[in-house]
């Protein structure tokens, strides 16, 4: 069944959605990512994990749909590198403001975030709420990576694969390995870091960073033991994840009579 909201005619959109319908955002990115990888790998793997998570949902009773992928977002840490295009803060939020509030103009009233860039995550979630607020959507985030800890980051790279590094590459030479170059792929591990105890990337204590902050490349990891066959179960695992959330969504109610301002 057709779950592509964009090649659905206006009308039949109209009469095709409910209230109880999904409607599923994918937020990728296009940036630097070291010499091995593609501008478009989060772009390629947010899309590709959300069109798949929304396939599997809609098979298990989900009414959910898929709004094409937003490809330039906040990728200010990677401004440095050409081929970064990037949107500055407050232009991805009137961005996602103003996708909410067509959204709104749906019968749809849930919209979930599959957000495949981690520079984006504390924007999109102010922006749930804002989205929340302004035009009485109920809105939800997830993300297509794995919890940290559950042993996607290899031994080498110290818990600071973020970036370019053994999940990405992995999930790319699954998804799109004519785009991989293996030979280019170096370890750049900000092994500073790991002295830390309260500060870094997340945690009790933050920093605010760009990726040349730490390596010359931009890359926060180690790609060099990257193989297709992590990468398939890191996209299993992602497909699995965004499918239960969709169930979770699908699932949720506020209080019925909870205040549902006019579209604004
Ligand atoms: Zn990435």
């Amino acid at each position: 069944m057709n779950r592509d909201l964009s090649t659905l005619a206006g009308p039949t959109l109209a009469s095709a959605l409910t209230e109880s319908s999904v409607v599923v955002l994918p937020t990728g990115a296009i940036e630097h990512h070291g010499p091995h990888l593609p501008l478009a790998t989060d772009y390629v793997t947010a899309t590709t994990v959300a069109a798949a998570a929304v396939d599997r949902a809609v098979g298990q009773g989900v009414d959910a749909w898929l709004l094409p992928g937003l490809a330039y977002t906040k990728s200010d840490e990677h401004h440095w590198a050409p081929g970064t295009v990037w949107l500055s803060w407050d232009t991805l939020m009137r961005t996602l403001v103003d996708i909410g509030r067509s959204v709104a103009m749906t019968p749809a009233r849930k919209l979930l975030f599959v957000n495949g860039h981690g520079g984006n995550t504390a924007l999109l979630s102010v922006a749930l709420r804002e989205l929340r607020v302004r035009f009485g959507l109920q809105t939800f985030l997830t993300g297509t990576s794995s919890p940290a800890g559950d042993g996607v980051n290899g031994p080498d790279e110290l818990g600071f694969g973020i970036h370019g590094g053994h999940a990405e590459t992995s999930m790319m030479l699954h998804l799109r390995p004519e785009l991989v170059d293996m030979t280019l792929a170096e370890r750049n591990v900000p092994e500073q870091l790991a002295g830390f105890t309260r500060l870094g990337f997340h945690g009790s204590a933050v920093f605010g960073w760009q990726s040349d902050d730490f390596t010359a490349s931009g890359v926060i990891g180690d790609p060099t033991g990257a193989t297709a066959e992590w990468g398939v179960e890191l996209f299993e695992r992602s497909v699995a994840s965004v499918t239960e959330v969709l169930g979770e969504v699908a699932r949720f109610e506020r209080r019925p009579d909870a205040a549902r301002p006019p579209i604004g």
